[in-house]
């Protein structure tokens, strides 16, 4: 059997007016902020994303939605990641299991963890136990301690017979 781990990360600007969507579920921020993007700027998906193209070394999301094609524009970073899933399946792989870390002052993601990991595998084609999703607080430090952006870093691991 051949084993394939991949590494993803993303971070996307909060700002006001525009909705926050993380993991594919759409949740209030507390001060009323969004993250900013050309797609639904869904920083979560956009790490697994990254992580799967890593493993398949098929370069990354920007190379495939290109943010200045107008077809990706508001798009539902859910359906990329079936269209994605669909590179893993056409090169003979399968996900073993995802990983994931949503770093986050707010707002209080664990009420949604259960959500966003069963939208997740359901468009990948897993069950909820082969997709991890955690949160953590970046204790105010940096850009992401300082309510400028929400980030997200993402592990995978692919087999093939
Ligand atoms: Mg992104």
């Amino acid at each position: 059997m051949q084993l394939r781990i991949g590494n993803g990360y993303d971070i996307h600007r909060l700002v006001p007016g525009r909705p926050l969507i993380l993991g594919g579920v759409t949740l209030e921020h507390p001060a009323g902020l969004g993250l900013d993007g050309h797609s639904d700027a869904d920083v979560l998906v956009h790490a697994l994303m990254d992580a799967l193209l890593g493993a398949l070394s098929l370069g990354d999301i920007g190379r495939h939605f290109p943010p200045e094609d107008a077809r990706w524009k508001g798009a539902d970073s859910l359906e990329l990641l079936e269209k994605v899933m669909g590179l893993v399946r056409d090169a003979g792989w399968s996900v073993v299991n995802v990983d994931s870390v949503v770093v986050a002052e707010r707002p209080k993601l664990k009420p949604h963890i259960a959500p966003m990991r069963a939208g997740i595998a359901a468009r990948m084609g897993l069950s909820p136990e082969q997709v991890g999703v955690k949160a953590t607080t970046n204790e105010g430090l940096g850009p992401t301690g300082r309510e400028e952006g929400i980030a997200c870093h993402a592990v995978v691991l692919l087999q093939r017979p």
